[in-house]
């Protein structure tokens, strides 16, 4: 059989430990026999991160906004014991972190839904898609114990000197206060990434604050999005057949509950951190949570959700045998090389990534499982494989399709 010629290379961005093994797994099995898989490669390992003095997590970035579209292994960000593990000259940044400053983006993350492994939320039957802002307001802010009695203000100096003042409280004793921002160009990336993303997922987009209290910070963000809406995306929406609605952030929640799923809901950073960590425990694994990261221009970055899997690789050094989960790897492949054939009008590689996804499931469906996932299916009797012997199950399913 012809492998499946592709016309732009996919950025690739290497990682650490277990999944950079699954990577390799990935790639040899399912993909390098199936298609002439062109990619820019970019070592995002730790020791070559070091190495370059993390230089190549920037020029992988940049290269990404060149061709438009990335995969990437999780990767390890250093703290103190990685500091001496890799014997680092420092402690460098988050590489997720870097990728999302260089591209502006907005990270979508959705649980991978499968036969026999159903959420605790009976009535979600298709994933909900969670939109994280992630800049400002709580994850930037300035705070201050107040020590005994006083007088707190917010104070605003223009560029011109011009001082906005507000009293925020008059102490009799102590107590606490806390200063957040954010900015109009950050909340209008965000919105216009979700909204573009709606567009392009099909899907109906929910964005929630608590502008009845916040009537100025959180009002900002309703006007800005209703503003972005009306003016470029309404005619879209409505010629898609989706609907953008905006509704109070508890109210959002108790629908969310009720909902059959299959939208996205768009949240402020920290509404986004708590939320997401919901859905993604309610859907049973985070080892079937797809994420990628869009820019408001239209730059997408497939991975994975979870991170290194530390634990497995440490058996997997000592020769012992792991069970690791390669499903959300996979589906960051076949996210990103759909995504290309999109792009670049390539309708086999499209339905390649179909096929693969469907293969990954089909295995699943019939009985054939990683170890976490064994653990909370509501099949019986199933066949627990290792790491290697599920991508090799998957690649039987392929091949029976193609
Ligand atoms: P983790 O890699 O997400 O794994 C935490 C635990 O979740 C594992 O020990 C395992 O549980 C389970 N798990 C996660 N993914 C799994 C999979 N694919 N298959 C089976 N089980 C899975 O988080 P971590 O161990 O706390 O972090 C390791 C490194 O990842 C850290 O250095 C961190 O910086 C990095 N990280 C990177 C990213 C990213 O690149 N996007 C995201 C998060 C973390 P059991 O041990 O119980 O089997
Ligand atoms: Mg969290």
């Amino acid at each position: 059989m012809a492998k499946i010629e592709m016309k732009t290379p996919l950025v690739e961005m290497d990682g650490d430990e277990m999944t950079r093994i699954l990577w390799k797994m990935i790639k040899d099995e399912l993909l390098l026999p199936f298609i002439d898989l062109k990619t820019e490669y970019y070592d995002l390992g730790l020791e070559y991160r070091n190495e370059t003095n993390d230089q190549v997590t920037i020029d992988s970035a940049e290269a990404t906004k060149k061709y438009g579209v990335a995969v990437k292994c999780a990767t390890i960000t250093p703290n103190a014991a990685r500091m001496t593990e890799y014997n680092l000259k420092e402690m460098w940044k988050s590489p997720n972190g870097t990728i999302r400053a260089a591209l502006d983006g907005t990270v979508f993350r959705a649980p991978i839904q499968v036969k026999g492994i159903e959420p605790c939320v009976k009535n979600w039957e298709k994933p909900i898609t969670l939109a994280r802002h992630a800049y400002g307001d709580v994850y930037k802010n300035t705070e201050i114990k107040v020590p005994g009695a006083g007088k707190a203000e917010l104070v605003f100096t223009g560029a011109d000197g011009k001082e906005i003042r507000q009293t925020i409280q008059e102490f009799d004793g102590p107590g606490i206060i806390q200063g957040i921002h954010n900015t109009d160009k950050s909340i209008t990336s965000f919105a216009k990434a979700c909204f573009n993303y709606a567009l392009d997922t099909k899907q109906d987009l929910w964005f929630a604050t608590k502008d009845t209290i916040s009537k100025i910070y959180d009002h900002n963000f309703k006007d800005i999005f209703q503003d972005i809406y009306d003016k470029e995306y309404k005619e879209k929406f409505e010629a898609a057949g989706i609907e953008y609605f905006y509704t109070l952030i508890d109210d959002a929640v108790a629908r969310v509950m009720k909902a059959k799923g299959g939208f996205i809901w768009a949240c402020k950073n920290y509404d986004g951190d708590v939320m997401s960590d919901m859905v993604s425990s309610a859907c049973g694994s985070l080892a079937m949570m797809t994420s990628v990261l869009v820019s408001p221009s239209g730059v997408y970055e497939y991975e994975a959700a979870h991170g290194t899997v530390q634990r497995h690789y440490y058996k997997h050094l000592k020769g012992e045998e792991t069970s690791t989960n390669s499903v959300a790897t996979i589906f960051a492949w076949t996210g990103a090389l759909r995504k290309r054939g999109e792009l670049d009008n390539i309708p086999e590689l499209m339905a390649f990534a179909d096929k693969l996804e469907k293969a990954t499931l089909s295995t699943i469906e019939n009985g054939k499982m990683t170890k976490d996932l064994a653990l909370i299916t509501s099949m019986k009797d199933v066949t627990v494989l290792n790491s290697e012997g599920f991508i090799k199950a998957v690649r039987e399913s392929l091949e029976a399709m193609l």
